[in-house]
């Protein structure tokens, strides 16, 4: 099969033209944000903010002439439209100030990034909202650093960002070149947020482009490293947005949470099957609010179909990483603004997260060994 070069990429996309503009992406300058790993492709092409959905046709023209390609197993194209002169308003993006069309100069120009000190980036995602997605990632996040890493936080939950209340940080991140964000600081870990960037009463309304023009740029633009570990609180959710986010960020692998409810639902294994579509190891499920703690009496009562996630794990040959309880204390202490690790450090919940994160570095310690070679074959 034919190895996937950005070359051969974007000789495909020069042959795919802009009809209002009468020339090919490439030589306009509308491809950016090229990655490729193994068969899977994903590139953003930069339109204008008013062209929107009608730039669909286009987005499809060019998936298409870069899935013909030979050895190209799945393509993701989206559409970005920076917000030069503020545009919609509600969907500002930060640090979106570079002016349209030279945006992505070239898929093949050597790019600022912020991500580029990150060890492994790890995505904590859920089939749905609701399940304790980002509670899971904030204290996953702070035992991971309790664990010795390195570690930082971002929140690409952009329809409803939960860390800044849920890590107890206020304010607005500084800039020092008027470029690059410094991340805030929550409990020690590295944190941000569009929480951050946006009025909190300020509905948000995203265009779809815009999506990842902002989550890209909360990767990219804020000052990171160096970071052993960026976990990613992902939005609720299986779609567009995600795999692209999933595709672009590298990610050196996921965390699905689920209750033991949902496992049963199709809606776990969707998020399973999102990751291994783009090619990103699943490290293992997460069953939260997995039976319930008594706040008077501290005796444990199991709730229906408890172990589900473990079972369904086992089935589908992804590690099960553990399971925590319903327990009104972690829910108290996240919605205050101390999750429960770094409020009860020495707690059972803590110790369960901290048995969760040792599990997620080994796995990643495992993931960087890469593949064996291949036995030599020796001919008599
Ligand atoms: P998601 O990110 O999946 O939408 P959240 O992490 O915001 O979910 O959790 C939803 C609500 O459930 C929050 O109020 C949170 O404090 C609470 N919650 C999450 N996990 C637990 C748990 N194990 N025990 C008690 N409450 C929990």
């Amino acid at each position: 099969m034919a190895t996937i070069t950005e070359e051969r990429i974007l000789e495909a996309l020069r042959r795919v033209r802009d009809p209002e503009k009468g020339r090919d992406l490439v030589s306009l300058g509308m491809i950016g944000g090229l990655t490729i790993k193994d068969g899977n492709v994903g590139f953003s092409i930069e339109v204008a903010a008013e062209r929107g959905a009608a730039a669909e046709p286009l987005r499809k023209a060019a998936e298409q002439a870069v899935f013909a390609l030979d050895g190209v197993t799945s393509v993701t194209a989206v559409l970005t439209a920076h917000s030069a002169g503020g545009g919609a308003g509600a969907g500002r993006a930060p640090a979106a100030n570079a002016p349209a069309g030279d945006a992505a100069a070239s898929a093949a120009a050597p790019k600022r990034s912020g991500a580029d000190r990150i060890g492994s980036i790890v995505a904590v995602a859920s089939g749905k909202g609701g399940v304790g997605k980002s509670t899971t990632a904030a204290n996953l996040a702070l035992a991971l650093m309790a664990e010795g890493a390195r570690t930082g936080l971002l929140d690409a939950d952009i329809y409803g960002p939960s860390m800044p209340r849920m890590m107890g940080v206020r304010g607005k991140p500084t800039t020092a070149d008027g470029k690059v964000l410094d991340p805030m600081n929550g409990h020690g870990v590295k944190l941000m947020s569009m929480g951050f960037l946006v009025d909190e009463e300020t509905p948000m309304i995203w265009r779809g482009p815009m999506v990842m023009s902002a989550l890209q740029q909360l990767l990219q633009d804020v000052d990171w490293g160096p970071l052993d570990v960026l976990v990613v609180d992902m939005p609720p959710g299986t779609g567009d947005a995600q795999l692209t986010l999933a595709q672009t960020a590298k990610l050196a692998g996921a965390v699905i949470v689920s209750t033991p409810q949902d496992i049963a639902l199709l809606d776990a294994r969707k998020g399973l099957n999102m990751f291994r579509k783009v090619d990103v190891p699943v490290l293992g499920i997460v069953e939260n609010m997995s039976y319930f703690q008594c706040p008077h009496c501290g005796e444990r009562s199991d709730i229906f179909s408890h172990g589900g996630a473990r079972r369904e794990a086992e089935r589908l040959g992804v590690p099960f990483l553990g399971e925590i309880p319903l327990d009104i204390a972690i829910r108290e202490t996240s919605d205050g603004g101390r999750p429960i690790v770094a409020a009860e450090p020495d707690g059972p919940h803590a110790a369960a997260y901290r048995e969760i994160a040792m599990q997620v570095l080994d796995r990643l310690d495992a993931g960087a060994e890469g593949p064996k070679p291949a036995p030599k074959i020796v001919i008599r």
